[in-house]
């Protein structure tokens, strides 16, 4: 056979999505893909019903159906708080993934350094490989999980074209405050460089922290692509719809390679879920009140199975600290803990540039219930590894 290309030597496949494969082997919990056991709202099972019937069922506008893109200009112009325009502004793509892909395809030359906090959220690297970017890592450190500003300062001299920011932070759960985001803007300003968002969890966020939109910060709208999703704010992450706001010049750049990539999203998708954009406010708040009671169900369980992790701020993801087991690879330990316990998560590795082997990040976008049973499986977890260690 002649040769593959060099650059899908460079990358391996997703862990997280290669964890859910696990998990379903052994019949695991699966809390490591994050991705909610319980439906979306009932509203919008029923407008899917109906363009099941009544269609569409052929291609939309490459770029995002346009009633789908002015009902989404209407949400985001209400959370960001400035009139986003849905001819301009936005480019409906197959879910966040491909939002940031086509982000990175759009701003990046290859041999361009691109800054990545690590952890990060494994996606980042294998954008950077397949757009020819070449990551700058710095560092987010424990236990807040904040950047050093002098730092970061380093990493803009060396002249990135981009700096990607994942808030609220997947796998941290760390909300960036103000201070921070100013920070991060004012050296994007100074250097030049755009700033390439995943707010996928804009709307998971726990009191007392709150979501600030980099786009919203003063001078920020022109040089920040902001990529989102339905998802997780929905419960649909099986639906693939995401979306980048940008501005116009940069859309327009997004917009093809996105035409190039995917031509575009479902479109009896994107016609039902127009219903969950048109949600009311109330809706936003009951998404934060079963996730808050979730993460505080989850807590408790690794509480009670004596496992120690940074509290997140923001998203619904824990990082659980598994030092005590002094291992070896985490990657193993994962697979034991699926087969063995019967809880499935995602080796902390899968998300440092730094070698890391003691972190696991769970997610608790599931049912109280499904949670409460992997909890009663953690409190095993000393007895199993006495009994079964690799
Ligand atoms: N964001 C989810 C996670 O980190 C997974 C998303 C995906 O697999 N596309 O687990």
């Amino acid at each position: 056979m002649p040769q593959l290309s060099k650059r899908t030597a460079l990358f391996t496949e997703s862990v997280i999505r290669r964890m859910t494969r696990v998990a379903d082997l052994h019949g695991a919990i699966n809390l490591s893909q994050g991705f909610p056991d319980f439906d979306p709202p009932p509203e919008l099972l029923a407008a899917a019903a109906r363009t099941a019937e009544a269609g569409p069922h052929q291609y939309a506008v490459t770029w995002g159906a346009p009633n789908f893109r002015r009902a989404l200009a209407l949400k985001v112009s209400r959370f960001m708080g400035f009139p986003i325009d849905a001819d301009e502004h936005i480019v409906v793509t197959c879910g966040s993934t491909e939002a940031m892909m086509a982000s990175m395809l759009a701003v990046c030359n290859p041999g361009d350094k691109v800054i990545v906090f690590s952890p990060f959220y494994e996606n980042y690297g294998a954008d950077a490989i397949l757009s020819g970017a070449e990551p700058i890592y710095v560092e987010l450190r424990p236990p807040r999980f904040t950047f050093d500003p002098d730092e970061l300062r380093k990493a803009f001299e060396q002249k990135p074209k981009a700096i990607i920011l994942c808030n609220p932070s997947n796998p941290t759960g760390r909300v960036f405050t103000r201070d921070e985001l100013e920070t991060i803007a004012s050296l994007a300003l100074e250097f030049d460089a755009f700033v390439i968002t995943d707010e996928v969890y804009e709307h998971i966020v726990y009191e007392p922290h709150h979501h600030i939109y980099m786009a919203s910060l003063p001078g920020m709208f022109e040089r920040t692509i902001s990529c989102n999703s339905l998802s997780k704010t929905y419960s649909i992450t099986g639906w693939r719809l995401g979306y980048v706001v940008a501005p116009p010049e940069a859309a327009d750049a997004v917009k093809k390679v996105h035409d190039f990539l995917t031509v575009g999203a479902a479109a009896p998708l994107q016609e039902a879920a127009v219903t969950a954009l048109g949600l009311p406010e109330a809706y936003y708040r009951s998404l934060l009140d079963v996730y808050t009671e979730k993460r505080e169900v989850f807590l408790k369980a690794l509480d009670a199975a004596g496992l120690t992790y940074v509290t997140p701020e923001g998203a619904y993801y824990v990082l659980v600290d598994v030092s005590e087991f002094k291992l070896r690879d985490d990657v193993a330990f994962c697979e034991w803990l699926a087969q063995y316990v019967g809880v499935a998560g995602v080796p902390g590795s899968s998300f440092f540039h730094e070698p890391t082997r003691h972190l696991v990040r769970f997610h608790f976008a599931k049912k109280n219930e499904t949670l409460e049973e992997a909890g009663r499986r953690l409190l095993g977890l000393q007895e199993a590894w006495g009994k079964h260690a690799p």
